[in-house]
């Protein structure tokens, strides 16, 4: 069922990244790694939808989500640009069962990061850290540039210190000044570097454009993981 939220607050992540902290009226609340539909509304009464992922855990009520601004995008441009805070959307949700990650769950898990495609690990991420878990987590995170990198204070400096997750930033077009790593798309040596061994059998969670799953969901099958362990979402 849809329902109204209010957009209480807006916070730049990167120059083209904005997190959205929205009231609905009644969130029955989400799993990690769930998403909701937004629905907008113009004068006229045309519709657009578009699915996000909440970025963590309902706190009193509120639900975050974090959108990358895509270059003539009809429903991205708007939220990241225009929606005004205090003013209303529609939202339904949340939607999804597969693409989760459950608290109570203490295998280890290997989260591969393209682009946007962070919001939904950073939500296991932040999860896991609400529930005091001790699931043994490592992040790769292929992005563009350090300027690109969403939640960036968060990955260099956890709010709790250090929380025990494993954190591989891996640029894909100018890396840190000093960086041994030059910048490229995600390969095998950086999955085996950062990643779990496949006798460990992590559950593996993959998320991000078309072209970054392909690829990384690929590495991960070469390098002899089970295929029914890996999870992948696809923005494109
Ligand atoms: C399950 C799910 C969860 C998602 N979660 C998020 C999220 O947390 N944050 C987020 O920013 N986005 C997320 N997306 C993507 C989001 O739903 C929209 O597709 C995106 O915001 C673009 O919508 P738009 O209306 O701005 O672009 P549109 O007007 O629909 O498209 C404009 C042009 O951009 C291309 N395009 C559309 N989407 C993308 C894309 N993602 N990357 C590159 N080009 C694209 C289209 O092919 C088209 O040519 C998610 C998608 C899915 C399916």
């Amino acid at each position: 069922m849809w329902q109204q939220a209010r957009l209480l607050e807006r916070r730049l992540e990167t120059e083209s990244a904005v997190t959205l902290v929205f009231e609905p009226e009644d969130w029955p609340g989400h799993l990690a790694g769930q998403h909701a539909d937004i629905r907008l509304t113009a004068d006229d009464g045309y519709q657009a939808v578009r699915s996000y992922s909440l970025a963590g855990p309902v706190e009193e009520g509120r639900v975050v989500f974090t959108v990358q601004r895509v270059r003539g995008g009809e429903v991205s441009t708007y939220l990241c640009d225009d929606l005004p805070v205090g003013a209303y959307v529609e939202v339904r949700g949340p939607v999804g069962g597969w693409f989760v990650w459950r608290g109570s769950d203490t295998r280890p898990v290997m989260l591969l990061a393209g682009g946007s495609g962070i919001v939904p690990l950073q939500a296991m991420v932040r999860q896991r850290r609400a529930l005091g878990s001790r699931a043994p987590f490592r992040l790769l995170y292929s992005v563009r540039t350090p300027e690109d990198v969403i939640y960036a204070e968060e990955m260099i400096r956890p709010p709790r210190g250090d929380d025990g997750v494993d954190r591989a930033l891996l640029f894909t077009r100018r890396a840190l000044v000093g960086s041994r790593r030059p910048p490229e798309r995600i390969g095998f040596a950086d999955v085996t570097a950062h990643g779990w061994p496949a006798e460990f059998e992590p559950a593996c969670f993959v998320c991000g454009p078309n072209g970054f799953v392909e690829v990384a969901a690929k590495l991960l099958t070469a390098l002899g993981h089970d295929p029914h362990r890996i999870k992948t979402e696809r923005f494109g």
